[in-house]
């Protein structure tokens, strides 16, 4: 019987012994929960993005959910962001009471067509939460400017964009500076860099980092750290409503290994990135990724857009039958069970617009990129003959569909 191939994940973290020891380092000191490793944590981060603050928190979701309160978003404010993201993004805004302003995105890129923005601004508008899809940096410099002209704060989901850069007044600069006001960095096993679970704030502006500091710890005034040194005795007050959203130093200590092999990471993935381009770019009705002249993806995933007529799922079938994990396109907010047409917006009035919640004329694009493309297999312990069996069976699903 001929051998059954091995299996080919859509992702896979590096996790290897160096990591292992620093979580045994951690154990053994005797402090777990946020403590020295996370400030250590925090420092290598702000250094290795370029950030003046790194704060460190449970998850990109909480980091989110903070950058939204300290930038003043309450309840019915509105937020414009993109449906098109894990839902993450937009459960955010909720969370804070107010209704995401839901924009589309540019085919090309996945990301919020700056364009669009203007025309859904109203007084209510507290903030602009934009996403760097896949990794790939979105159009800052234009976002930016309609920003800071409408004193609007920015908030950059980078959940997916550690490691990559963007071209800021001539020099590459990695997201996270950050470029807007606030970055937000999810440490998920299926991003570059993982803590098991995790996230980070970046930011430059001292006032912002001392709330996330607050808040993240219960509204507490007086870190444990401090307390647990103090020669006389501290009592904390709590000066604001608080969340536990902190690190533990188990996983900072994690997270301080994962940072060393960030760079190494990136180059293989840019290495695979450009093998996948290569060797599919003959297949003219595939639409490949493409990066802006201004952006350097990490290549946190290769998205690819399936030929008009093409069947997603049944490829996807076809590559599963085949050991090869794939997954669709990006998810859309506004058509999940959970967002109930009245709970965002696409930035005109219900009766105007006619959209029910699955199908809205306005995100066309959105709900185009979810249903016509996959994500194909990319990590750095892909090798190429693997690689080149994805590519192999992503021809010969095609074919199957094509030619028949
Ligand atoms: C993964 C992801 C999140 C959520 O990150 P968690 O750390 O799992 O909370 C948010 N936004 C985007 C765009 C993501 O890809």
């Amino acid at each position: 019987m001929p051998e059954r191939p091995t299996f080919i994940p859509i992702a896979k973290p590096r996790l290897g012994q160096e990591e292992e020891i620093a979580a045994a380092r951690a154990i053994s000191s005797g402090w777990v929960t946020q403590g020295p490793e996370v400030a250590a944590f925090e420092r290598e981060f702000a250094a290795a993005v370029g950030a003046s603050y790194a704060c460190a928190v449970s998850n990109c979701t909480a980091a989110l959910h903070l950058a939204l309160l300290v930038l003043g978003v309450r309840p019915g404010d509105e937020v414009i962001t993109v449906s098109h993201s894990f839902i993450a993004t937009a459960n955010s805004v909720r969370y804070c009471g107010a209704r995401p302003v839901f924009v589309d995105i540019q085919p090309g890129t996945l990301n919020l067509d700056p364009t669009l923005v203007e025309a859904v601004i109203t007084p209510r508008t507290t903030a602009l939460l934009c996403v760097h899809q896949l990794g790939m940096p979105c159009d800052l410099r234009a976002l930016f400017d309609i920003a800071r002209r409408r004193s609007i704060p920015i908030v950059e989901d980078a959940a997916c964009a550690v490691g990559s850069e963007i071209l800021w007044n001539g020099a590459w600069e990695k997201i996270g500076k950050p470029h807007g006001d606030i970055a937000c960095f999810s440490l998920h096993p299926r991003k570059l860099l993982t803590t098991g679970d995790g996230g980070m704030l970046t930011t430059t502006n001292a006032r912002h980092d001392a709330r996330f500091r607050l808040l993240r710890h219960h509204g507490m005034s007086i870190q444990d750290t401090l307390r647990h040194s103090a020669a006389q005795v501290m009592f904390e007050e709590y000066t604001d409503l608080g969340f536990n959203y902190r690190m533990s130093d188990i996983q900072a200590a994690v997270g301080r290994e994962q940072l060393k092999r960030l760079p190494g990471n990136i180059e293989r993935r840019r290495l695979l990135a450009r093998r996948y381009g290569e060797q599919l770019r003959d297949i003219s009705e595939l639409g490949l990724p493409a990066e802006p002249d201004w952006a350097r993806s990490n290549w946190q995933s290769y998205y690819v857009r399936l030929p008009d007529g093409c069947n997603q799922k049944q490829l996807m079938q076809d590559l599963l039958d085949r050991g090869i994990a794939t997954r669709r396109g990006v998810m859309c907010a506004h058509r999940e069970p959970a967002y109930p047409v009245d709970s965002w917006s696409c930035g005109t009035r219900r009766e105007e617009c006619g959209c029910t919640g699955r199908n809205c004329r306005r995100l066309a694009e959105s709900q185009r990129a979810q249903e016509t493309g996959i994500m194909l297999p990319l990590y750095d312990a892909l090798n190429e003959s693997d690689q080149d069996r994805v590519i192999g069976e992503l021809r010969w699903s095609l074919a199957r569909q094509f030619q028949t």
